[in-house]
């Protein structure tokens, strides 16, 4: 299958002058001025003056088997549907486990990770689960980072959170290890996404394992940076330090300053907008909703299209350039997570892409060459969904 976008101007994320994109099959052919289709190619070509082609984002904090479960078993998500996903811009997901691996497994995440693949999008799992010792697949860590292809990581395993399973450094120092040699070993990442939660110990725990091992700063990924102004203080210090930080988009309740917009901004503003910043979703995690006077008055599911919302405001409202946002949901999540062929536009790339219109809006979606979303409406639904579910 051969698709030609015409006149089109690229953020790879970096931004270059109008030009045509041919598409054949699963990847990105060519780039250059005055491509034309052969005329033996079946193919199509789409006119894309106007708007921009950027890179189709990675997500990588998705709850995609279902999370929840933390106010009982009638709080536990539904898994996520395919164009839920694809709607939102988003063509890579990486899949994770939370509070609860229980009544969740790693298996149940692998099984459900192939499904979304077989959908057509291009996803990886972290191994693991808020407690620790963590949950694998296979007796352990490292045999799932080598043996497993879809298994990038450790995740999300909690600490300086009361949910957490309050590891000891020395397991923590353990699990690390066990996810840097797995990684080797497995040509993976290898990284330990790490969900920080509100305590006061924030990332002591890391400082203290980098202090006494040899392990390198950029062995974790920690998230939820941007949940208390002190966390965040804190994240400043360990990106400064060399290290990765991942921000969680979405935080509606939070106070605007520790909002995606408002943070990304200010990195910016202070040149600490780094290739170590990340933003995910969070998406289908579950969401407490609360009444003005803080009362839990519902439970909701997270959607993984406040990514793009979030991303776009910070464009929008805070001056943020373009490609700045863009680098932090596609090339700089690519870096970090080691993910070949993903999160840029360049020749022998996979075509994951998106086309934003005017308003920088999501207009049309390709996940592997697969046209997804067309227009901004999911044309393609996963094995289960039903059509006039997703279109309210
Ligand atoms: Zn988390």
């Amino acid at each position: 299958m051969w698709q030609l976008l015409k006149n089109v101007s690229i953020f790879s994320p970096e931004p270059s002058a109008e030009t045509d994109v041919l598409l054949v099959d699963s990847r990105i052919a060519a780039i250059g001025k005055g491509l034309t289709l052969p005329s033996y190619a079946k193919g199509e070509v789409i006119e894309g003056h106007g708007y921009k082609l950027v890179p189709g984002f990675i997500d990588a904090h998705v709850h995609i088997c279902g999370g929840g479960g933390e106010a009982g078993p009638a709080s536990r998500t539904p898994e996520i549907q395919l164009s839920q996903v694809t709607r939102a811009g988003t063509t890579t997901v990486v899949g994770l486990l939370g509070t609860d691996a229980i009544s969740r497994s790693v298996s149940e995440l692998l099984v459900k990770a192939q499904a979304l693949a077989d959908e057509g999008l291009t996803t990886f799992i972290y191994s693991g689960a808020y407690q620790v010792p963590t949950r694998t697949l296979l007796p352990t860590l490292r045999e799932d980072l080598v043996l497993i292809d879809k298994v990038i990581g450790a995740g999300e395993i909690a600490i300086s959170d009361h949910r957490s399973g309050q590891p000891q450094l020395a397991e923590l120092e353990h699990l690390t290890a066990e996810a840097r040699v797995g990684g080797m070993l497995g040509g993976k990442a290898g990284i330990v996404h790490l969900h920080l939660g509100e305590g006061k110990r924030g990332l002591e725990p890391v400082w203290t394992i980098l202090n006494q091992t040899e392990i390198p700063i950029t062995q974790f990924v920690p998230t939820h940076i941007n949940r208390t102004y002190a966390l965040l203080e804190q994240g400043v210090e360990f990106l400064k330090a060399g290290g990765h930080i991942d921000l969680t988009a979405g935080c509606d309740d939070f106070p605007l300053e520790l909002q995606v917009p408002a943070v990304l901004s200010m990195l910016h503003k202070r040149e600490l907008l780094n290739h170590q910043v990340t933003v995910s979703s969070d998406g289908n995690g579950s969401m407490p909703i609360y009444n003005d006077a803080g009362v839990l008055v519902g439970m909701g599911v997270g959607s993984v299209d406040v990514l793009w919302r979030d991303v776009r405001e910070a464009v929008v409202n805070y001056g943020l350039p373009l490609e700045a946002g863009l680098r932090v949901l596609t090339s700089n999540v690519a870096t970090v997570l080691r993910l070949s062929r993903k999160g840029m536009i360049k020749e022998g790339y996979d075509a994951d892409l998106v086309l934003l219109d005017e308003e920088l809006q999501v207009n049309t979606v390709w996940a592997k060459g697969k046209l997804m979303v067309k227009d901004k409406e999911p044309i393609v639904f996963g094995t289960f969904e039903q059509k006039k579910d997703m279109l309210n």
